[in-house]
Order: structure tokens, then C-alpha cells, then sequence
């Protein structure tokens, strides 16, 4: 099994979301410390949408990106190389457009073979210990546990698009980790596949409500099976 470098190192070459930076720069808050992170992260992205952009939408915003750039490196490297990286911590910079900066410290490898393995590894060394107390902390100030559920499934999503966008060749393996993520765990049912094979979540992110917004890709409105 490569080690937790090696396969962070792998998942790198997938994009820069799939980056782990060895510094987030100054005034980089940790995840665990949900409240600040928001707070930061809200006052930089409401300072670029202007105040057109309502608390709530921003908030649903801010989730998924912190969602997404925190767990695209987890499955870029799971799907690259069989090893997921768990952190003991993350501390992201909170100004600037996505990717963010991003450090991890702590990091261990944990051994994900099969898709199964990949899905329950993320809800057991991700989900419950790293990104549920960040969504606790944006559903005290407003958004809906749903919506926010919805949000990780469609980060994680995002994440699966570029990583098979980038090696064609995991594209399966890529499908089969969401399909064992939508049939199991925290995050069964909260999304499915479309009959033209797209997919869409179960919930609103609320972001076409946001300035300039376009329709999401994975609209919830837009043909999903009952
Ligand atoms: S496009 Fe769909 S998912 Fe996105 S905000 Fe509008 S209704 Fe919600």
C-alpha cells in the first residue's frame, strides 16, 4: 500500500482541487472550528457577490465549497490509489476563489480497495468526524440539514466528474464509489442517476438564487426518478 504522501501526491496530478497545500497561509482556520470558518468565509464571499446575495444562500455556498475542496483530495487519492489520507486536521484560508489554500496535519493511510471499501472509508474518516460538525455549524445559522446533505453528495460528485475527466480510465471505479455512497451510509438516497445518465441530488442547494447564478448541473428539479 503507497503511503498517505504518495497517494496525496497522486491525487495532485487530478487537478488543483485535489491538491493539499504544505501551507494555508496566514490567518487559515481549521475546520473543527466551524463557527470562524463560516464567519470568514461568508464576509469574503458576500464581499464578491455584493449585498444582493441573501445570509442564507452564502452560507449553502460556502458549505459546499469547503465540502468539496476538503474532500476532493480524500477521493482523488482513494480512486488514484487505493489509500484514502485521513487527517487528525484541516485548516483552510478562508479569502480567495476555490481551491483555497489548504494544509492537512496528522495524515495516516487507511487501505480502500473496492468501492465499497472507498464509500465506507469516507463516511467513517471523513463524514462523521470531519465534515459533520463543519455542516452542524451551517445549519445553526439557517440552511437546512437537507440542503447540506445535499451539498456533500453533490461535492462529492464534482469531484468525481474531474477526477474521471482527468484518467478516463477510473471513470468506472469512479461510478461505482457513488453508487455504493447513494445505497448506504449517511448519504443513501440523497441523489441518483438521471435516464440520460446524468445525475442530480435530492435537494436544493439554493444557489441559483445567488447573483449571477446559473441553473446547477445537478438540478434537483430536472429528471430524477421518484
Ligand atoms: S438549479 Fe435546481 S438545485 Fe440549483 S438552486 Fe435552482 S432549483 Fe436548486
Amino acid at each position: 500500500m503507497p503511503p498517505a504522501d504518495a497517494a496525496l501526491r497522486a491525487a495532485a496530478e487530478l487537478g488543483p482541487f485535489c491538491a493539499v497545500d504544505d501551507d494555508a497561509g496566514p490567518g487559515a482556520v481549521d475546520l473543527a472550528d466551524g463557527d470562524t470558518l463560516l464567519r470568514a468565509r461568508a464576509a469574503a464571499v458576500s464581499a464578491v457577490l455584493g449585498s444582493a446575495a441573501a445570509a442564507r444562500e452564502v452560507h449553502s455556498l460556502v458549505h459546499l465549497g469547503v465540502v468539496a475542496r476538503v474532500l476532493s483530495p480524500a477521493l482523488g487519492a482513494a480512486l488514484a490509489t487505493g489509500v484514502l489520507p485521513v487527517p487528525a486536521s484541516v485548516v483552510l484560508q478562508p479569502v480567495g476563489s476555490n481551491p483555497v489554500p489548504m494544509a492537512w496535519a496528522g495524515v495516516r493511510a487507511v487501505a480502500v480497495r473496492t468501492p465499497d471499501d472507498v464509500a465506507a472509508g469516507l463516511a467513517a474518516h471523513w463524514l462523521t468526524p470531519l465534515v459533520d460538525p463543519w455542516t452542524a455549524a451551517v445549519a445553526a445559522r439557517s440552511v437546512s440539514p437537507r440542503v447540506l446533505t445535499g451539498n456533500v453528495v453533490s461535492a462529492l460528485h464534482g469531484t468525481a466528474v474531474v477526477v474521471a475527466g482527468a484518467r478516463p480510465g477510473l471513470a468506472a471505479r469512479t461510478r461505482a464509489v457513488l453508487d455504493a455512497l447513494l445505497a448506504a451510509g449517511p448519504l443513501a438516497g440523497t441523489g441518483g442517476w438521471r435516464p440520460d445518465g446524468g445525475f442530480a441530488r435530492r435537494s436544493c442547494c439554493l444557489l441559483q438564487r445567488l447573483p449571477g447564478a446559473l441553473p446547477c448541473a445537478d438540478c434537483v428539479l430536472v429528471g430524477l426518478p421518484a
